[in-house]
């Protein structure tokens, strides 16, 4: 039978982007909801035909061990959250999927990583570009040498953040501003890209302080990744502008996607010998990426695999963030591979 998802907190991403993505899904169902609003929940629970057992608030979550419907938990909350609903899930015995950022700290993801280990349960975040067709293309085509060999990369998401009042600019619930969120695809970009880990990070930021929305949290966020082969990454983050965008230059070609970490609608390029065609991906391991992830972890779960993006990938991209954010504040290059 397809594994039963219990989906925690019934927001954007939680009620309006993956509960429907479950009928796309094929070893994936939800099982339960966990929400503040008891309104809410009864109506989201009706419409995809869940009886009242399966219906949690946030004082009721830990019951949900008694549950054997649920066979995991799926984190969709204020990233400040993150860590403790991975781990009282993980001590009701739960699977955990958690969104992206894994949460706001290095010593929360290795609480994290702790109590799902503790409990012997997988924990997977939340990382759907690993399931995007344009991105394990372009991993492919970059690993296979189309584009020579990768000597530099530049990622850069962000959309106008225009809510003063959002829970993304309140520090105490993000953790941070734009690096937070929309960095994070920058960052994870610049490492499956390329398939490194970097040595070391150099930040600024940018922030109109005077500006309401950005009184605790930061807008502009940039930053360069050294890595071990020479090649540099030129990330950015900021909730000032759209932004989507992923070029790899390698020294025979180019491989370029814009849009290239969205829902829907990503496009590629490859350049090579002064050519440039627009290419299309084989389709991935989903339907959608959004299935493919929720499906991955059913798999791991079943076959006993880590899953391809581990609480253990989420703590090295929190460990480089801490690092970017010390950099900004310092003035100064940070090293990552423990040289002075
Ligand atoms: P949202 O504000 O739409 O939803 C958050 C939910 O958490 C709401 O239902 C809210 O009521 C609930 N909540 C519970 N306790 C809360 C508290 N103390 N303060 C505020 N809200 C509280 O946010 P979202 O866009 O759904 O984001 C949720 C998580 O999903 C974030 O970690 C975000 O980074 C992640 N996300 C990921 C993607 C992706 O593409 N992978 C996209 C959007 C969001």
């Amino acid at each position: 039978r397809p594994l039963g998802y219990a989906i925690v907190g019934l927001g954007y991403y939680g009620q309006q982007i993956i509960i429907p993505q479950f009928a796309n899904c094929q070893h994936s169902r939800l099982a339960a909801v966990v929400s503040g609003d008891p309104a809410k929940a009864k109506r989201v629970a009706a419409e995809h035909g869940l009886p009242a057992r399966s219906i949690y608030s946030y004082a009721n979550f830990d019951t949900i061990r008694d549950n054997p419907d649920v066979d995991i938990v799926y984190v969709c909350l204020p990233n400040s959250l993150h860590a403790e609903y991975t781990i009282r899930a993980a001590k009701a015995g739960k699977h955990v999927m958690c969104e992206k950022p894994m949460a706001t700290s290095v010593a929360e993801c290795e609480a994290m990583i702790a109590a799902c280990k503790a409990a012997d349960r997988k924990l997977m975040i939340g990382y759907r570009s690993h399931f995007e067709p344009f991105n394990l293309e372009a991993m492919r085509l970059a690993r296979a040498g189309e584009a020579g060999k990768i000597r530099y990369v530049r990622s850069e998401h962000g959309f106008v953040q225009g809510d003063p009042s959002a829970w993304r600019l309140k520090k105490s619930l993000s953790g941070g501003g734009s690096l937070m969120d929309m960095g994070v695809y920058s960052l994870q970009a610049a490492r499956y890209m390329t398939g490194e880990e970097p040595v070391a990070v150099t930040a600024r930021e940018s922030t109109d302080r005077s500006d309401p929305r950005f009184t605790e949290v930061e807008d502009i966020i940039d930053w360069t990744l050294e890595f071990p082969s020479g090649a540099i990454a030129s990330c950015q983050s900021m909730y000032s502008a759209n932004q989507n965008h992923i070029l790899l230059m390698g020294d025979k070609g180019r491989i370029e996607l814009e849009p290239a970490t969205r829902y829907e609608g990503n496009r590629m390029w490859l350049g090579r010998d002064g050519r440039e065609r627009e290419v299309t991906a084989p389709p991935g391991p989903g339907k959608t990426q959004f299935a493919g992830q929720l499906d991955h972890l059913v798999q791991c779960v079943r076959t006993g695999r880590e899953p391809i993006v581990s609480g253990e990938e989420g703590l090295r991209d929190m460990r480089i963030v801490e690092a970017i954010y010390r950099s900004a504040r310092e003035g100064r290059t940070i090293r990552l591979d423990g040289r002075a």
